[in-house]
């Protein structure tokens, strides 16, 4: 729980967000300075965790308020991935999954940003157990917490990869559904977390922005005719949010995506398709989200390209042994970089495809099938 005092509020910040929503600042910097929610996401095919005392959040099925925090470190159910520790306004994209259908369909997704992993876990639980989720992270050392808590997570139909937005142009038309959860100035976050109020300057928001914009660019390529983007931030300045998506309407060939809502959630729609949460409105912390659609461009089929795999299948004999240990149904195991991955069998065309483009750092069952064989 935090309380904070106004005068560690950065004055720039103030200064920017009275031009941008005037009277209603006051209420916003009183909410700053109120104690957060602590809220839980319930892992959907484990359905296990211990608290009675919880309150359903309207916009994600599997998400809780707590009414006290506990010490989630010292519970072994944590641990072994049967809930997320997560801010209720970043649940939203469970319901702008549904909202636009990528519930419902085999589909192959990109979260570009992914650690430590909150959309990624979420993601998982909203997407068909055939669709292929594809976790990247750009800094090697928040691979690795990602890892761990994709491997907590317990799914298969995943691959986490350490490469740079713009090596995803290799994998041109692609994804169905890529989130983009870029790095921000945090202003969303300042009533939780004292480094983000510490950190924020003027320079760093334009920094931002402007690395916002290099990110979306490189990645875009990757996005398949008629695919959703939905990108995200935890500030509430324009120039990271609205601006940004003027850009993106008027230099990509995408169109903003109609989201219902209901209106008791107090999110506020700034256009169709682009939400604010703000925390003196909503029982959350500072999040924006826009969800688009691509709507023109040139066709190339990837698949057109001969793609030359990289790794061979272990053999029977192995996968006998295999089978002592691991569930094997509906996967396959193959050698890649000298380990064994275990790959569901539907995804396997897709995946030769990004093994041949991308540096894979780990599939799910990697590391447990390694010491075995
Ligand atoms: N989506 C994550 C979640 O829900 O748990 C949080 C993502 S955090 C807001 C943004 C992520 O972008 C960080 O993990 C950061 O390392 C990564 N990042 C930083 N610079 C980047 C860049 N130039 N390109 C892509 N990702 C970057």
């Amino acid at each position: 729980m935090s309380n904070i005092a106004l005068n560690s509020i950065p004055e720039d910040f103030i200064k920017l967000l009275q031009n941008q929503i005037g009277l209603e600042s006051d209420n916003l910097l009183k909410a700053l300075q109120s104690n957060s929610y602590t809220s839980i996401r319930v892992n959907n095919s484990k359905k296990i965790e211990n608290f009675i005392d919880r309150e359903n959040i309207s916009w994600c099925e599997e998400g809780f308020y707590l009414k006290t925090r506990p010490n989630f470190t010292i519970d072994p159910l944590f641990h072994a991935g049967c809930y997320y520790v997560q801010e209720s306004s970043s649940m939203f994209l469970a319901h702008i999954i549904k909202e636009i259908g990528m519930n419902l369909k085999k589909i192959n997704v990109l979260d570009l940003c992914a650690a430590p992993g909150g959309k990624s876990t979420l993601l998982l639980d909203n997407i068909t157990n055939d669709s292929l989720l594809v976790c990247n992270e750009v800094i090697k050392s928040r691979a690795q917490i990602l890892r761990q808590n994709i491997i907590k997570w317990g799914k298969s139909n995943v691959l986490i990869t350490n490469n740079d937005p713009v090596d995803f142009q290799k994998l041109s038309n692609f994804f169905d559904l890529i989130v983009v959860d870029a790095p921000c100035s945090g202003e969303g976050m300042f009533r939780k977390d004292k480094n983000a109020r510490n950190e924020w300057s003027l320079e760093n928001v334009n920094l931002c922005a402007s690395r916002q914009k290099r990110i979306v660019h490189d990645v875009f390529q990757t996005l398949k005719l008629g695919g959703f983007f939905i990108y995200s931030t935890c500030t509430f300045n324009e120039s990271e949010n609205m601006e940004n998506v003027r850009c993106f309407l008027k230099e990509l060939p995408i169109s903003l995506v109609k989201i219902n809502i209901n209106e008791s959630w107090g999110i506020k729609q700034l256009e169709n398709g682009c939400f604010q949460f703000y925390p003196h409105l909503t029982k959350g912390e500072g999040f924006f989200c826009a969800v688009f659609q691509k709507n023109e461009v040139e066709i190339s089929n990837v698949y057109a390209k001969k793609v030359k795999p990289k790794y061979d299948f272990v053999s029977k004999s192995n996968v006998d042994i295999l089978k002592k240990w691991v569930n094997t149904e509906n996967l396959d195991f193959l050698h890649i970089n000298q380990g064994i991955h275990a790959i569901p069998v539907l995804n396997i065309p897709d995946i030769s495809l990004i093994m041949s483009k991308l540096f894979v750092k780990f599939s799910i069952c990697s590391n447990v099938v390694r010491r075995i064989v």
